[in-house]
């Protein structure tokens, strides 16, 4: 099948085509009004999608070289998300499909972040663990097959990708601050300094905890040394990123070797962390793993992973009705 995919669930307007099961093309319209207030806007975001909505979709029909009369479905992201951006994605498909007379498929973006690895070689194979993180999820799942997925445990409070971008902010990053966050780190000494963690029980995390103790302690720090930030930022980039990705993977050692799953994945905005990518290739030496990190372009949002799921949804006869509205809180 030729299908038509939209993503609008946050801050990037992205529309792909996926012919056969193979993403001919992923456009991505990342909304940059926001980092004017240091992070998402709602309201500002529903208004960018739907000025990018059809240049960003003529874009990705043209670099597919296919025409709208081609196309087999129209699949979108129904959550979970910000409900006035989902709404852009989901009612542009619905129309638009309708217009075609061809069915529509709903997606949901968390199970879509982890389809992302059925798009490029090397793919896993089930069942394998998949550490989800991302703006505003952390979980740890279990992937039986493409669409039947569970989750081990998850955040109790902020997801990492928060931790990353409160603290960013927290230090004058510009929003996103994981991106930058990541990049300071690597000219910075991992064990200047030591903030703590929640532990939580199962395969649980909680990450509200180190976003207060940095807060604490960069304010008392600054009482003595004014420029204490400026003078130590790559050291304390360095130390906080290395503190999440340890607390991050320790759960999933854990899980890995309860449930004799030795096939590890990650996915999510935060999966694209050079500090992460680089520390599981460590552990998959030293726990026997077979690890999986996505291309660049399919951590962060994006409509190629849509439509991936959509594909597998599509070989299944998983159609949504037009009475469809977007679910914010969508699980998995
Ligand atoms: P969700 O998928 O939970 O609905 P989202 O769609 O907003 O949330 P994604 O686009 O998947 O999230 O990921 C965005 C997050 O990834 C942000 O928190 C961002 O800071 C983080 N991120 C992106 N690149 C990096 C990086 N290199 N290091 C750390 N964090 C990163
Ligand atoms: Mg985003
Ligand atoms: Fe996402």
């Amino acid at each position: 099948p030729t299908i038509l995919a939209i993503e609008s669930s946050c801050d990037e307007t992205s529309a792909s085509v996926i012919r056969g099961g193979k993403v001919l093309s992923n456009i991505v319209a990342t909304q940059a009004i926001h980092e004017l207030y240091g992070g998402v806007v709602p309201e500002l975001a529903s208004r960018a999608h739907q000025q990018n909505i059809i240049p960003v979709v003529t874009q990705a029909l043209r670099k597919a070289n296919v025409t709208k009369n081609e196309l087999n479905a129209v699949a979108f992201t129904r959550g979970p998300g910000l409900l006035g951006a989902l709404l852009v994605g989901c009612s542009f498909a619905k129309s638009f499909a309708l217009g075609l007379g061809i069915p529509i498929i709903e997606v949901n973006h968390m199970q879509a972040h982890i389809l992302a690895h059925f798009i490029d070689e090397p793919k896993p194979t089930f069942p394998f663990l998949c550490l989800t993180v991302s703006g505003g999820h952390t979980m740890i799942v279990r992937v039986n097959d493409y669409l039947d997925m569970q989750i081990l445990g998850q955040t109790t409070d902020d997801a990492v990708g928060e931790a990353f971008d409160k603290i960013g902010k927290m230090l004058g990053l510009p929003y996103p601050g994981g991106p930058m966050l990541d990049k300071t780190a690597a000219q910075g000494n991992p064990d200047a300094f030591q903030f703590p963690v929640g532990n939580m029980p199962g395969y649980n995390y909680s990450f509200s905890g180190i976003k207060t103790a940095a807060l604490y302690f960069l304010r008392d720090k600054t009482k003595e040394q004014p420029n204490f930030v400026q003078d130590n930022l790559a050291d304390i980039c360095a130390s906080v990123q290395k503190t999440l990705i340890r607390t991050l993977l320790k759960k999933l050692v854990q899980a890995s070797q309860d449930l004799g799953i030795n096939e590890i994945a990650i996915a999510g905005g935060v999966s694209a962390n050079s500090g992460l990518r680089h520390t599981l290739q460590q552990y998959a030496q030293k726990h026997n793993w077979q690890v999986y990190i996505p291309a660049f372009q399919y951590c962060t949002d994006n409509a190629g992973m849509i439509a991936m799921a959509a594909h597998y949804q599509y070989m299944k006869g998983e159609f949504a009705s037009q009475y469809v509205s977007p679910e914010p809180r969508l699980k998995i």
